[in-house]
């Protein structure tokens, strides 16, 4: 049985007022459920998100991580000062890093390697643009963005991976893959798993769908079998919707 799985990922949201309000929020309306559910506040906010859920199952999580130990690097953030604080989740690679921050696929293969060694668990993101889509590239770009960023780990790191398929042209635009290219894309994804490692390695690994996930599409999505759980942007800035999506789950 793998994982189910909602995370919320606030990007560059909410100060941190904002923050504890909407973690008491989310604490009073949590519903019982037996996926893992994650919050990503932004870095600045993770000790008060954990101060705040010390009493909750909900786990924290942070948006991002620099690959290097320590060191003459202003203004990055390490795995052992997110592990300092008790986060031991962390989002690489999503699209908005790649596409503002020059995170590309050799950089992420770095930053991947250090949270396993370092015992973090990686949300793994990525997925294509609209004109992949289009000229019907979508899945090789996914297989090479898998390849390029996750391959080299030996397979038994993968028990700290979680993969979020979010192709970019569903990302804060209110249009979401259907149900049916979702699950296309993830049972893809798991193919190209089993065939670099093993049936089991892809069986286990939880797969996350992201873009435009709403209250009103989340309980389709979810129920399609190769799709493990959503990584939610904007409607997890909204205590009712994102309980709302974790009940779909
Ligand atoms: P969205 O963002 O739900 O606002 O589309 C998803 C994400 O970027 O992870």
């Amino acid at each position: 049985m793998r994982t189910k799985i909602v995370a919320g990922n606030w990007k560059m949201n909410k100060n941190l007022q904002e923050t504890e309000a909407l973690l008491s929020e989310l604490s009073a309306m949590l519903p019982d459920s037996n996926a893992e559910i994650i919050v990503a506040p932004t870095f600045v906010n993770l000790q008060a998100a954990i101060n705040s859920l010390q009493s909750s199952t909900m786990k924290v999580a942070a948006q991002n991580m620099h690959f290097a130990e320590s060191g003459a690097y202003t203004g990055e953030i390490s795995a052992d000062m997110l592990l300092s604080l008790g986060v031991d989740i962390v989002i690489l690679g999503h699209s908005e890093r790649r596409a503002y921050f020059g995170e590309d696929d050799a950089l992420l293969a770095k930053k991947v390697k250090t949270a396993v060694e370092k015992g973090l668990k990686t949300i793994f993101c990525f997925g294509e643009e609209l004109e992949d889509r289009k000229s019907e590239n979508h899945f090789s770009v996914v297989e090479s963005q898998l390849k390029n960023a996750l391959f080299d780990l030996d397979a038994s790191a993968w028990k700290s991976i979680i993969l979020a398929y979010e192709p970019v042209w569903a990302i804060g635009t209110g249009e979401t893959a259907s149900p049916e290219q979702a699950q296309e894309m993830h049972a893809f994804i798991r193919k190209t798993i089993a065939d670099a490692y093993n049936a089991s390695v892809a069986d286990d690994v939880s797969i996350l769908y992201g873009g435009s996930v709403k209250p009103n599409n989340a309980a389709e999505i979810f129920s399609k079998p190769d799709v493990d759980g959503g990584l939610i942007g904007g409607a997890s800035l909204v205590a009712s919707d994102f309980v709302a999506i974790i009940e779909a789950i």
